[in-house]
């Protein structure tokens, strides 16, 4: 795990609401695996006085890409960064998704919860991304998907692009139609998606992970401020995840806040 000083390479839109920031990172791009987390210090003053999680999105040579959606005063100084600004970047933090075997893979993202899904996608095999929004304002183009971009598939909560619905209900669809065995899911998105996800992926005996979004403090275990139910008791998200097999979280400690 390496905390440096890191130099902002761009930042830029790539919708409406959601943005793209690099750095170069040349010892963690080394060792960084989909469904890890870095935690930004992003200014010498206390506000926001707690460091902020983001997924590794991309990684191009030696460069991070890490895709935000400014929501509140960390992700609003973060759109505001030009080249050449420095800020300070902890990590790889977490564990990564476990890459499968002779299964198909299906990827289900809430949001900026495509992070994670996108860089899994550019080291692996995967059948399906679908990929769920607010609105036509916060989508993740496919010009960013890496590779093929037929496989991806939208829901809005709108209908202003793709399925007008949750993208669990496409999920749904897929395993009612085929032989669900032959399907394992990654998933990252809002706890309420995730809910869904494992309720269905319980319903149809499937197998996958889930990363979780907690709120996080320390990001390294210390302070227990993103706690979460498993099958074996509480544990810290950061620390023991973000990610988590399906079978080995509750769907009690999905549903609460
Ligand atoms: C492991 C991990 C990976 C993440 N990866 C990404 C990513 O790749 N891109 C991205 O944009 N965000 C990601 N997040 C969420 C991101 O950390 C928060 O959006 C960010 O901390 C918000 O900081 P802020 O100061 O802008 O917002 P704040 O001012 O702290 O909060 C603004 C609003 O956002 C809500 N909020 C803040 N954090 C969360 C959260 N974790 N879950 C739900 N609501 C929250 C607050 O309740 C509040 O309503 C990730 C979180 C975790 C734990």
């Amino acid at each position: 795990m390496y905390d440096i000083r890191v130099t902002v390479k761009q930042n830029k839109r790539v919708s409406d609401g959601l943005w793209v920031l690099s750095y170069h990172a040349p010892k963690t791009v080394k060792k960084i695996l989909p469904g890890q987390f870095l935690q930004f210090r992003l200014t010498s003053s206390t506000d926001p006085f707690l460091r902020r999680p983001f997924s590794a999105y991309k990684i191009k040579g030696d460069v991070i890409e890490v895709l935000y959606e400014p929501v509140g005063v960390g992700t609003r100084l973060m759109s505001q960064m030009k080249p050449g600004d420095e800020f300070c970047s902890l990590g790889p933090l977490g564990n990564s998704f476990t890459p499968v075997k002779k299964k198909k893979v299906l990827m289900v993202g809430g949001g900026v919860g495509a992070a994670p899904l996108v860089f899994m996608a550019e080291r692996h095999v995967y059948d399906k991304m679908l990929l769920g929004f607010r609105n036509k304002s916060v989508v993740l183009p496919k010009s960013e998907a890496p590779g093929s971009k037929s496989n991806w598939i939208y829901a809005t909560n709108d209908g202003s692009v793709g399925h007008k619905g949750f993208v669990t209900e496409l999920l749904e669809g897929i395993l009612k139609e085929g032989d669900p065995k032959q399907y394992f899911i990654y998933s990252c998105g809002p706890k309420p998606m995730l809910y869904e996800v494992a309720r269905i992926a319980r319903k149809y005996k499937v197998d996958g992970e889930l990363s979780l979004e907690e709120r996080m403090g320390c990001g390294v275990g210390a302070c227990l401020g993103c706690v979460v139910e498993t099958q074996d008791g509480y544990v810290a998200s950061c620390k023991s995840g973000p990610v988590f097999s399906i079978k080995d979280l509750t769907l009690e400690g999905l549903k609460s806040e």
